[in-house]
Parts: C-alpha cells; sequence; structure tokens
C-alpha cells in the first residue's frame, strides 16, 4: 500500500476543480484531491508567501504547552497536526483555523516517496497565499519528527518558518517515572535513540558504544522491539540488572510507569501489555520519592458533553482533579425562536414579580436581550429574580444582576415551593429554552398566577457525530459520559444508543436520571446537587468504592475492571 492510500484527511474543505484548499494538486495524493468537505480555508491574513510555524505539542496534555505554543496555535490559520495530538490541545487553537490530521502520511513511505518532503511541499503551498500554518508535532519538533524533510521544500520556497519548541516525550516520561535522566554520580550523559531502527538496521546503532558510555539510554518508538534493544546492550556489556523505567502513554488519562531491568525488558512489556507510545529509560534509578499527588480522577478520562462555551469550568476541574476531557457538545445552543417575544418580555419586565430563569442560557440570553436593546438593570424595576440553581445565579451574577432566591431543590419543584406563597395573584415571567419541563407554569397558574413564559434560546440535539469526533472517541476512550441535563442526556440516547453502555454514566439530577431511566439507561451515578464540582465529586466518590459486580452498568463495569491502574509499579 502506497502514501495515496493511506492519507485521510479529516478536515476537509469544499474543493475547486483542479485544486484543493485553492492549491494545485499535483502536489496531494489521490484521496486527498478527491477529499469532500464542507466549508473553505481561510484566506490567510498574512502577506504572502506565508509563513510556517513548527510547534511542538509536548506529550499529549494540553497544560503541557508552552505559552508561545498556545499564542501560535490561537493565531493560526490552518493547523496540520500528528494524529496523536490530543483533542484538548486542538482546541486551543482559534475556531476558524482548519485543522488538517496527516500522521499516516507520516507514518508511511512503503512507496519509496518521501512523505517528509512531500508533507513539506503540501505545507509550502498551504502557507504560500499569506497562510499561517502550523505544523503541529507530538513532543518537540526537532526529536525524531522528520524535521528536515519538512523544513527542505518551505526553505527552497523561501517561505519564513520558526520552530517553537515542546516538552519531548523523555522529559515528559522522566518527570512522570521521576526518574532522573542525569545525576552526578551514576549518568553523566544522556542519549536518545530510536528503538525503531533496531528491528530494520540493528547495525545502525552502535550498541557498544552505548554500553561503554554508561550514562542514561533512552528509547523512542522502542516497546515494540524491548526484546531487541535489551539483548542487545547486555549483549555488548550493560550489566543485566540495570534498571528501565517505560512510561506509556505519558501524561495521557491512561499513562503508565512499569520499572523492570534490562533482562527482564521483554517479559514485562509482554505481561503488562504496555502500549505505543512509550519511552523507555535506561540506566537511571527513580529518585527515592517518587508519587507525586495525583487527583481523585487520575487515569480517568471523562466525556464532557454541555454546549460550546459552557464546559470550560468543568473540563479545568477535571483536569484540576487528575483527569482528562473530551469535549463533544451534544446541543447546540441557538437563537430564540421568536426574537421580538424576548425583546416585548425585556421591555415589560419592571412590570412582574418574579422573574424565574431555569438556565445560564436563559439568562445570557435575557440580558444579551436588554443590553441590545438599550436597556440595563433600571429595566427590571422591582421585579425579583430566581435562578433554579446555583450556576444559573452565577450567570446572573455574571450579567451584573443579583439573585434573590436560589431554591433549595434545583428544579421547577424547588421553585415552586418557595416562591409560589410569596404574593397572591403575582405577575411571574419564566425564561427558558423552546423546550422544557411545563410543570412550573402549570402549577403557579393552578395557584392562580399569572404567567408569561419565554423561549428565550432554543436548544438542538447534534443530528450525527462529526467523523472527527468519532475518531477522537475511538482514539481516546473514555471512562466516564458526563449528562448535565435532561435535554442533553436525551441527545445522548439518540445519538449513542447501545453505545451508551461502553461508559459509565454520570446524571446531574434526578430529571436528567428519570430521563435516562424512560430510555432504558440506568445512570452509574447522581449528583448530589445540580453542580459541574458535585457530579465530578460523584464520579470521583465512585471511583474509590471497590467494583461489585452488578453496580453498573454491564460494559462500564467491564471497562473499568480492565483498565490498568493509572499507575503500576512492576519489577
Ligand atoms: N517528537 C516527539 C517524538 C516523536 S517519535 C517528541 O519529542 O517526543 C514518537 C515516539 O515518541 C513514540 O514512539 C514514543 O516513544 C514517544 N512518545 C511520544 N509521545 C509520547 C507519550 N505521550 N508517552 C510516551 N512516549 C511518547
Amino acid at each position: 500500500m502506497g502514501v495515496r492510500q493511506v492519507v485521510r484527511i479529516l478536515c476537509c474543505v469544499r474543493v475547486r476543480p483542479g485544486t484543493i484548499f485553492g492549491i494545485s494538486m499535483q502536489y496531494f495524493p489521490a484521496d486527498l484531491r478527491d477529499a469532500t468537505v464542507p466549508g473553505d480555508l481561510p484566506p490567510g491574513r498574512t502577506k504572502p508567501p506565508g509563513l510556517v510555524i513548527f510547534v511542538g505539542a509536548g506529550p499529549g496534555r494540553a497544560d503541557l504547552l508552552t505559552l508561545r505554543a498556545l499564542d501560535r496555535l490561537g493565531n493560526a490559520d490552518v493547523i496540520v497536526h500528528d494524529q496523536l495530538v490530543p483533542p484538548a490541545v486542538l482546541e486551543l487553537a482559534g475556531s476558524e483555523a482548519a485543522r488538517i490530521s496527516v500522521s499516516q502520511l507520516l507514518a508511511v513511505n512503503a512507496s519509496g516517496t518521501n512523505p517528509g518532503r512531500q508533507l513539506g511541499r503540501w505545507l509550502a503551498e498551504l502557507a504560500s497565499p499569506g497562510r499561517i500554518v502550523v505544523r503541529l508535532k507530538g513532543g518537540d519538533p526537532t526529536v525524531f519528527a522528520r524535521l528536515q524533510e519538512e523544513l527542505e521544500p518551505i526553505g527552497e520556497r523561501e517561505i519564513p518558518f520558526e520552530i517553537v519548541p515542546g516538552i519531548t516525550a523523555a522529559a515528559a516520561a522522566a518527570a512522570a517515572a521521576a526518574v532522573p535522566l542525569t545525576a552526578r554520580d551514576t549518568a553523566s550523559s544522556l542519549t536518545i535513540v530510536t528503538g525503531h531502527e533496531a528491528a530494520s538496521k540493528a547495525a545502525a546503532i552502535d550498541y557498544r558504544w552505548l554500553a561503554d558510555t554508561g550514562g542514561t539510554v533512552v528509547f523512542y518508538m522502542g516497546v515494540e522491539q524491548a526484546a531487541l534493544w535489551s539483548a542487545a546492550l547486555v549483549q555488548a556489556g550493560r550489566p543485566k540488572n540495570t534498571p528501565v523505567t517505560f512510561v506509556s502513554r505519558c501524561s495521557w488519562a491512561d499513562q503508565r510507569v512499569v520499572e523492570t531491568t534490562l533482562s527482564a525488558c521483554d517479559t514485562v512489556v509482554q505481561e503488562t501489555g504496555l502500549q505505543s507510545p512509550a519511552i523507555a529509560i535506561v540506566g537511571s534509578r527513580p529518585a527515592a520519592a517518587t508519587g507525586a499527588a495525583r487527583g481523585g480522577l487520575a487515569g480517568r478520562r471523562l466525556l464532557v458533553t454541555r454546549p460550546a462555551g459552557q464546559a470550560d469550568e468543568m473540563i479545568a476541574e477535571v483536569g484540576l482533579r487528575g483527569g482528562e476531557a473530551v469535549h463533544i457538545p451534544l446541543i447546540e445552543i441557538g437563537p430564540a425562536p421568536d426574537p421580538a417575544a424576548v425583546e416585548a418580555a425585556v421591555a415589560a419586565a419592571w412590570s412582574y414579580d418574579w422573574i424565574v430563569f431555569a438556565s445560564g442560557n436563559g439568562v445570557r440570553a435575557f440580558a444579551d436581550c436588554l443590553r441590545r436593546s438599550g436597556r440595563d438593570a433600571r429595566a427590571l424595576g422591582t421585579a425579583r429574580l430566581a435562578a433554579i440553581g446555583p450556576a444559573t445565579r452565577d450567570a446572573l451574577t455574571a450579567c451584573g444582576l443579583a439573585c434573590d432566591l436560589v431554591p433549595d431543590c434545583y428544579r421547577s419543584e424547588g421553585v415552586l415551593a418557595a416562591i409560589a406563597d410569596s404574593c397572591r395573584r403575582g405577575r411571574f415571567l419564566l425564561i427558558r429554552a423552546d423546550k422544557g419541563r411545563e410543570l412550573l407554569r402549570q402549577q403557579l397558574e393552578a395557584a392562580g398566577h399569572h404567567v408569561d413564559e419565554i423561549a428565550a434560546y432554543t436548544s438542538r440535539p447534534l443530528a450525527a457525530l462529526s467523523q472527527e469526533d468519532d475518531r477522537r472517541l475511538r482514539q481516546f476512550p473514555c471512562d466516564w459520559i458526563v449528562l448535565t441535563s435532561s435535554s442533553i442526556a436525551t441527545a445522548a440516547v439518540r445519538l449513542f444508543g447501545r453505545r451508551l453502555n461502553t461508559w459509565k454514566i454520570a446524571s446531574i439530577s434526578p430529571i436528567t436520571s428519570a430521563t435516562l431511566a424512560a430510555a432504558g439507561y440506568r445512570p452509574t451515578v447522581e449528583a448530589a446537587a445540580a453542580t459541574a464540582t458535585a457530579i465530578l465529586d460523584a464520579i470521583e466518590a465512585s471511583e474509590r468504592q471497590p467494583t461489585a459486580p452488578g453496580q453498573e452498568n454491564e460494559a462500564g463495569g467491564a471497562k473499568a475492571a480492565a483498565s490498568p491502574p493509572p499507575e503500576s509499579r512492576t519489577g
């Protein structure tokens, strides 16, 4: 199979005849030429011939990027990334930036062509109309990254370039395992070696020299060839009991650290089922005090499903607790179905006794309308404001509006109990989505109050998983799906069906759990309160429990049992 057959383009754009991305097709492998695509590549915002920036993405976790990398990602027109670069890193790019994955092109060179050079020509073409092209590479762009080949065509066309360093896997692995790469008494040199060569051109590596230098040797791409290089090092004279530390999937949720010795390398790799990508550090011992503090979600990956722009807080909290979030919004928030009705409600806001907000989205839509109509808080007169829960209250506060009431029980019934008796024959304005529960309206009316209800925004379920999101889910398998509203739960059921059973399910409230139950799914945990913190607390509490048969949904339990511990030490 040649390069042409293996290229996949994950972010595609509409193609002008004879071109792709407005670029002559001669540079593209056949199936790239056939790419079908939504949307155009951005035209570029700098002068021709543009700029190519090689950016080191670090080992995986977004918080291991440099500030400069973050800056360049935020300013890119196009990002050409290795497939191993996790979604969390890509999400830091500007929303306008087109993303293209080319790892398969780089990985295969069976046709005899030079994929690095080919990719370099492609980068040059992408940049030449004046685009800022970020070539995002795992780790550091200068370490086992085919930088030379990619740079040549860019240099030949005199396209300016920049290289932004990243944390290379050896450094990240050393930190994760608390293994110093150099030590004053025992390791005064550090050699990095590709383990990949071991199979094809064993002679290319001078094992005798490696054995004689005596310092630390780090093998990249070496887990599959561990039997070969470990035996070669022993044969060349390195003692059998030389310490070896493997760090697999460093900084990812399923990172593993395994300690062994040169002579036991092969067996340990087989027995522990260590997965790529992995680093082997040979010769250095773990520092005496290992075991950095890790949060309660360490080793866990959570599928966060909140709408775009509303998940940042939860994603940050997952990270702080040591876990990893994959964000796929399952509902999309859109404008009000009848904007004039919202404007009329805002104009008459002063005339109500209570304005009740059922969600943060409602608050933001209402406040936007208030601002756009040239009004401010005075337009609310003496109306009191109620929020269904603390997140909605926080949204009011963020808009400069004080909340008069948050019920103890964060649902319509709670609001009802707290305010129904606050006035006789009162006037209530309910701000909500285009779909939602009717209970509050019905019961307020039954109690003799006047109720106006306004759909301040629309909430649409995601119709289908994009190819890119599907790839992310397969490449970065999640342990949990976090469902933070009833409508998100409905969208999840519709979109994933039985696939929901491959995750443990966290539900934010009894109503969300009831929606799931009606569809035949049982949440693994339910939050004690309808907040991001409470739902993550519930997940952490569940992770601390020993898995009892029958306690979880079938596949969730099986998965938890089958996954390796976040850190295991052997040998
Ligand atoms: N430029 C990269 C290296 C690319 S070669 C860097 O500087 O790190 C690919 C190899 O890097 C993998 O086979 C593995 O040995 C190592 N690697 C990359 N990411 C890794 C990770 N998250 N954990 C462990 N090893 C990793």
